[in-house]
């Protein structure tokens, strides 16, 4: 939760990881963001964000478009750089798991610090040698080369008022405890679920041919993204 100066100057690695936050956080909609919300979700304090976000607004081209009491959203460029470090984050991820043998819940962590520097032509090879995946190991699309990605239709688990049959779409990538858990479970991309709500609001998840099922807290449950099976 430290607002150190490291966080606040405009260094590629941090003004990425603003982008990056304000693309998640838009959401399909592409919903202008509050500076709380960027706050909370990147650990540094509201005063570093507002700051920040005045940089990026007066960048040439800018990367926003911010106004401090109707939040932020990217810019044309600010998207285009957004979606391709979030190309670079999720190849990568996928590049550790499928070829380097990464356990899923160790990927994020060495994508973070690697997406901010690889070059076109890594990327490329990557692409390239994973015959150029759509989706990663989390079950997230991959943005294609031209920064289009397209719409995921799933819903979060959170969100989930009845019982039923599921299929899981995709897993927060966010949480390595969460991801073991999932994991240990049988809970991963593709996963046939049968989903039940306990009266504590716990969702009880017990993948197909397993022995175990799982119980999820409401607070952790929008980890999971869901379809219908
Ligand atoms: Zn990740």
């Amino acid at each position: 939760m430290m607002a150190s100066n490291r966080q606040v100057n405009s260094n590629t690695e941090s003004v990425d990881n603003y982008l990056k936050a304000i693309l998640a956080l838009s959401g399909p909609e592409e919903q202008s963001v509050s500076s709380t919300a960027l706050a909370r979700r990147l650990g540094v304090a509201p005063a570093s964000v507002t700051n920040m976000l005045q940089k990026l607004a007066s960048a040439r081209p800018p990367n926003v478009e911010y106004e401090k009491h109707r939040g932020v959203r990217l810019s044309p460029e600010g998207k285009r750089r957004a979606l391709e470090v979030l190309r670079h984050h999720r190849l990568i991820e996928t590049f550790l798991y499928e070829i380097l043998d990464f356990p899923i819940e160790e990927v994020h962590d060495e994508a973070e610090r690697l997406e901010h520097f690889i070059s076109e032509r890594f990327e490329e090879r990557i692409a390239a040698k994973l015959g150029h995946p759509k989706f990663d190991p989390h079950g997230h699309c991959i943005p294609a080369m031209n920064g289009r990605m397209p719409k995921q239709r799933s819903k979060s688990l959170a969100n989930l008022d009845g019982d039923g049959d599921f299929v899981v779409e995709s897993v927060s990538d966010r949480d390595s405890a969460l991801l073991k858990q999932l994991k240990a479970h049988g809970i991963a991309p593709g996963s046939r679920l049968r989903v039940t709500k306990s009266p504590q609001e716990e969702f009880i998840l017990k993948a197909t041919r397993q022995p175990k099922s799982l119980r999820l807290a409401l607070s952790v449950a929008s980890a999971v993204r869901i379809r219908s099976s």
